[in-house]
């Protein structure tokens, strides 16, 4: 290549290709721009700004690929303008991004930008500090000014493990007005200085767990042993498959030391770490020296930086957070392990672009980093489930039994409506006899409780008590029924809201069509808590009773004071959504009562059953965690669901084998594979259209392997106004869903934006 001068007179050194920061899919494969010599060496992953478009708008954007020349008209192309900063993305993510991208349908500029935290983006309140310590070959004699003497002295007369200092903490101590002392020590190398970032991940601190295990039980030790064998030898997935409390946690932080002890670097995910504390007080606890780092949503934007920073340094040696955890910039050739926790959990799925599910990026980047991938559950996902025990894809390992000392609880199911039918007075109890008298019993012994209903608000009906009229209160917007919500503050007591929008009004007083006066009905955890406090006098809410959900807890920090008090026993029982079904480990719960097992069953969802399952076991595994007894309530109207019933005997593997049977008959995933568009449009004429012409254009292009279902309206089929049409793909292998994918991209019918969403692997189907 010969050097040529651009429109700025630079001296062009190469090419690069560059994805751009933006939402649309007119450049899949990123733009070429030339590389100016004042940039220095850029590398493939660095962030850079570039004129985009006529106005040249300054624009951000990732080197996705470096080249000597191109084959391009170079007098048209146009130069970087500068490097953004310096924190670059390693080969590596460059690489899971290009797949993301494709795999999932999403501009790759965007998938880029969503995998750096917008803190870094910025570089958030990035504090250098300058740590000082003694030089190791100082002689004694040395002749130095009193002042610098001292400081010598000082900084001598610290403790071994407070050094070394950071130099302003130093001049503190030494009583110094400026530093000019210190940096002539420094100068003489007298003292030797090294830049340090700093970590500040307070809030996890108070939580820390520091117990170790006497000794493992035997499954845990071979566990360790098989799946150690397995480290740096390359690519390999593993299920860890093991009831609650069985000492899943446990082998992940003996695995993490291995790879730690080969100098490598860990990745552990969990779902929405910020409301399971504990689990990253426990794995903190076992690796002291600062050497975790955490991304999460609760840190400040400057703490997100640093954290993210520690890894890219390789500072760190283990990465913990929740899915976008996945994206840490770990230098190349430095990841040893990947461990995703829960690996069922839902919230691995992103719901906004790009829509990527945060288990299966770690199997991809686990095969990009030639590293084992190690998912643990005791109620796996039955794609995961599908994979190890039909495909042999993944490695089978089994925790059966909980550790020494702790037992699985028993579990009761209570048939809600025979219950009912024999109640005498005519109010609507939430909690019946069964649960009521095993509340009574485990408060006066002074257990703690927890009560599960997934359903937030008051009550999720306000409808006419006329049923000859039959007027129910639906919000505007969307096609779903208006939540009551009570808030004592407020004129009628409190308000409505709509879950899906979250659009809030008045409680009218009347019905709008015959105005008689409203009533309200249906379930949520405010009416749960109400009749507790009436049915446990002894009870005083906010003290020793609470409500956890997404209405009472503010943010992070609320849920772990809740949680705090909670583990100190001044709160007797919690009353709450999911936000309470997961990874609690209290030894002093003895009771888990369930409200309404079957919230979630009767959704239009084919993973109704499985979540259903996979709830009811979680919540009962916060149970029979110490010495005292323990007992699972769960209240349902159908006790014989099988879902309910295996859950309740702990038996996951009959359920796994009854679902898959019945996902076979239906030809619906993990036995094919799935990707869902939907159509949003405030307009409906518009929005059936376009899901028709879309449907008829795919039916066109799609080999015959490929099922095409639809356009129907979704079953929300209106939200925040826009009414919603969907088309769903299935098909056997994901390639043959990824052929048809692309095909349309290329023929632009899939341009992903407000009007359009594809998600491929989809796990919200409403
Ligand atoms: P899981 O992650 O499978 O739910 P945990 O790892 O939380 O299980 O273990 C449950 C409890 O048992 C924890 O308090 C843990 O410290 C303890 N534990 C783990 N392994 C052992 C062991 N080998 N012996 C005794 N206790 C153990
Ligand atoms: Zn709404
Ligand atoms: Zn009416």
């Amino acid at each position: 290549m010969t050097t040529l001068f651009t429109q700025q007179q630079a001296k062009i050194v190469g090419f690069a290709r560059v994805a751009v920061e933006r939402s649309v899919d007119q450049y899949p494969d990123g733009l070429v721009y030339a590389v100016p010599e004042q940039l220095g060496e850029l590398a493939i992953g660095a962030r850079v700004v570039v004129p985009l478009g006529r106005g040249n708008t300054a624009t951000a954007g990732y080197v996705i690929e470096l080249m000597r020349e191109t084959e391009l008209d170079e007098t048209r192309i146009k130069a970087i303008e500068s490097e953004a900063h310096k924190a670059a993305m390693p080969r590596q993510l460059i690489e899971l991004a290009k797949w993301i991208s494709s795999y999932y349908c999403c501009p790759i500029g965007m998938t880029l930008s969503a995998m750096m935290p917008a803190a870094v983006k910025k570089q958030t309140g990035l504090v250098g500090k300058t740590m000082i310590d003694l030089s190791s070959d100082l002689s004694n004699d040395l002749k130095l000014p009193a002042k610098q003497r001292h400081v010598v002295d000082v900084l001598s007369a610290l403790p071994s493990n407070r050094r070394p200092v950071e130099i302003r903490v130093l001049k503190e101590l030494a009583e110094l007005g400026t530093l000019s002392a210190i940096k002539q020590l420094i100068e003489k190398k007298v003292l030797n200085a090294k830049p340090k970032t700093t970590i500040e991940a307070a809030w996890i601190q108070q939580t820390l767990d520091t117990t170790i295990p006497d000794k493992l039980t035997n499954p845990q030790s071979k566990i360790i042993d098989d799946i150690s064998l397995k480290l740096n030898k390359g690519f390999s997935a593993h299920l860890l498959f093991g009831v609650t409390g069985s000492g899943k946690t446990e082998v992940y932080i003996r695995l993490i030391q291995a790879v730690i002890a080969k100098g490598k670097m860990a990745i552990v995910l969990v779902p929405e770490i910020a409301l399971t504390p504990q689990t990253g007080g426990r794995l903190i606890g076992r690796f002291p020296d600062h050497r975790v780092a955490i991304l999460h949503s609760g840190l400040t934007a400057a703490q997100r930086n640093q954290q993210w920073m520690m890894a890219a340094k390789g500072e760190a040696e283990i990465v913990l957070g929740a899915r976008s955890a996945i994206f840490a910039p770990i230098p190349d050739d430095r990841l040893g392990i990947i461990i995703v926790d829960e690996e069922h959990d839902g919230s691995y799925k992103q719901d906004q672009l790009p829509r990527y599910h945060g288990r299966d990026v770690a199997i991809r980047r686990a095969q990009l980093a030639k590293c084992p991938v190690l998912l643990g559950s005791a109620t796996p996902s039955l794609e995961s489930w599908y994979n190890a025990t039909v495909k042999n894809s993944y490695t089978i390992h089994r925790l059966e039994k909980r550790v020494p000392g702790l037992r699985l609880p028993l579990v009761k199911i209570v048939d809600f409506a025979a219950e009912r039918k024999r109640r005498d007075d005519r109010r609507v109890h939430l909690i019946g006899p069964v649960l009521e008298n095993a509340i009574g019993e485990t408060l006066d012994r002074n257990g703690q409780v927890i009560i599960l209903l997934n359903r937030r608000g008051y009550a999720n009906y306000i409808a006419c008590p006329d049923h000859r009229c039959g007027w129910l209160m639906a919000c505007d917007d969307c096609d779903s029924t208006m939540v009551f919500h009570i808030n004592r503050n407020l004129r009628g007591g409190g308000f409505v809201r709509c879950h899906h929008c979250e659009g809030e009004l008045r409680l009218p007083e009347r019905c709008p069509d015959c105005d008689k006066q409203v009533t309200t009905f249906g379930l949520g955890t405010q009416r749960v808590e109400e009749e507790l406090a009436r049915k446990f006098p002894q009870l005083v809410d906010g003290s020793t009773m609470l409500r956890v959900d997404s209405d009472s807890m503010s943010g992070v920090k609320d849920l772990h004071d809740a949680l705090g008090r909670f583990g100190d026993e001044k709160i007797k029982l919690l009353v709450g959504t999911q936000m309470i079904a997961k990874g609690l480990d209290f030894p002093k719960v003895q009771l888990v009562g369930v409200i309404n097992a079957d919230t979630a069953l009767n959704l239009p969802d084919f993973r109704a059953a499985e979540r259903t399952h996979q709830l009811v076991s979680q919540v009962a595994g916060r149970c029979g965690r110490g010495d005292g007894p323990s007992l699972v309530i769960v209240q349902t109207f159908q006790p014989d669901a099988a879902s309910i019933k295996l859950a309740a005997a702990h038996d996951y593997e009959s359920f796994a084998k009854l679902e898959l049977a019945e996902r076979t008959r239906c030809k619906l995933p993990p036995i094919t594979r799935m990707a869902r568009l939907v159509v949003r449009d405030v307009n409906y004429p518009q929005c059936v259209s376009t899901a028709k012409r879309i449907a008829s254009r795919l039916r066109q292009i799609a080999s015959e392997a490929v099922r095409l279902r639809g356009p129907a309206p979704c079953p929300i089929s209106r939200i925040a106004g826009k009414h919603r049409q969907q088309i769903e793909l299935l098909a056997d292998s994901p390639i043959l869903l990824q052929e048809l994918l692309v095909a349309g991209r290329n023929q632009g019918l899939l341009h992903a934006g407000a009007g359009l969403v594809v998600d491929v692997d989809p796990i919200a189907l409403l």
